[in-house]
């Protein structure tokens, strides 16, 4: 028969690809990247909207914090922390808030700008936008000068970075000014999407929803980690450290251990922020003005004539998607 007559060519194969595998070294392949050679990446951490999201509930704060950082610790990641001033407030709290703060830096992690109030600077005017960045920052500067150091690194709020060149670029040259340096990101995972259903799922009792947008979340991240490898691949004919972007809130104090732990299974050695951009890759201009703020890897791809491709994002599972929608309603 046919089917019976082609298995041992298949077989012999797959035993000629094992046994070129064992010559180079490789081993079995842990990633399960289907790929002959040992995987050797790099992924700097970034966590956004700290101390913590949401901000009314002090104990609530805590117990991210404190999560988040015990995930950091587990995988000795030294992550940049970006915050937002205005949760320092309410005054009576500032005190407590800022020692939230301080537990990032007593960890090893640096902490950034990310404004005091989150403005999007596709809406507001660039004026405005600047003193909010100016009012963001007193209490890290404070944090970091006990230190001997200085805020160095800035996120803007939704990855917006200007809606024409004149803004960007007199925006940039602002943060120039005041010592600061972009922090761009390749790796988004929607996470802000699975915590909102999330909280309203704990809300209403719903544990077995909380487990299932646990799993979705680490599987989601896993997917869009493989998608910007593969669009390093293809934009710069290899891979480039990873900077992943997630936010200081409960599901990432739930389930940034077991990302971390899958991603380091696919290779991964975390490094810092200064370390990734090091790479050459990561000094590609990036030339992306509009309303999206998509992965620095999309960008690049600008600047070397490469067609955008922002449609390669890919999107939480649908489940998650309508229920998000329903959500909003
Ligand atoms: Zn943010």
């Amino acid at each position: 028969m046919p089917t019976t007559g082609a298995e041992p060519t298949l077989i012999l194969r797959f035993a000629a690809l094992a046994a070129a595998a064992l010559a180079l070294g490789a081993g079995p392949d842990p990633a399960g990247v289907g790929n002959a050679h040992p995987p050797t990446r790099a992924m700097a951490v970034t966590v956004d909207d700290l101390p913590a999201l949401p901000s009314r509930d002090f104990a609530e704060m805590r117990r991210i914090t404190d999560g988040v950082l015990a995930a950091l610790r587990r995988h000795q990641v030294t992550a940049v922390g970006f915050v937002n001033e205005n949760k320092l407030e309410p005054v009576g709290e500032r005190a407590e808030r800022l020692a939230l703060l301080r537990s990032w830096l007593e960890a090893g992690h640096d902490l950034g700008n990310h404004t005091y109030s989150h403005p999007d600077l596709q809406r507001v005017p660039l004026e405005e936008y600047e003193r909010d960045v100016l009012r963001g920052e007193p209490g890290i500067r404070e944090l970091l000068a006990v230190r001997g150091r200085a805020p160095r690194w800035f996120r803007h709020p939704l990855t917006h970075t200007g809606p024409t060149r004149e803004v960007r670029g007199a925006f940039e040259a602002f943060l120039a000014e005041h010592g600061y340096a972009v922090a761009p990101f390749s790796i988004e995972n929607a996470d802000y999407i699975f915590d909102l259903l999330r909280r309203k799922a704990a809300g209403r009792g719903d544990s077995a929803t909380v487990d299932r947008l646990r799993a979705a979340y680490v599987d989601y991240t896993m997917s869009v980690t493989e998608q910007m490898e593969a669009l390093a691949r293809e934009t710069f004919g290899r891979e480039v450290p990873q900077v992943l972007l997630v936010h200081a809130n409960a599901t990432n104090a739930d389930a940034l251990d077991e990302t971390l732990g899958r991603l380091a299974g696919r290779g991964y050695r975390f490094v810092t922020l200064g370390e990734a951009l090091a790479d050459e890759a990561w000094r590609t201009p990036d030339e992306y003005v509009g309303p999206r703020g998509p992965s620095w890897f999309f960008r690049f791809r600008m600047a070397k004539g490469l067609p955008l491709r922002l449609e390669l994002e890919p999107d939480p599972p649908k489940w998650v998607l309508d229920l998000y929608r329903e959500a909003q309603r």
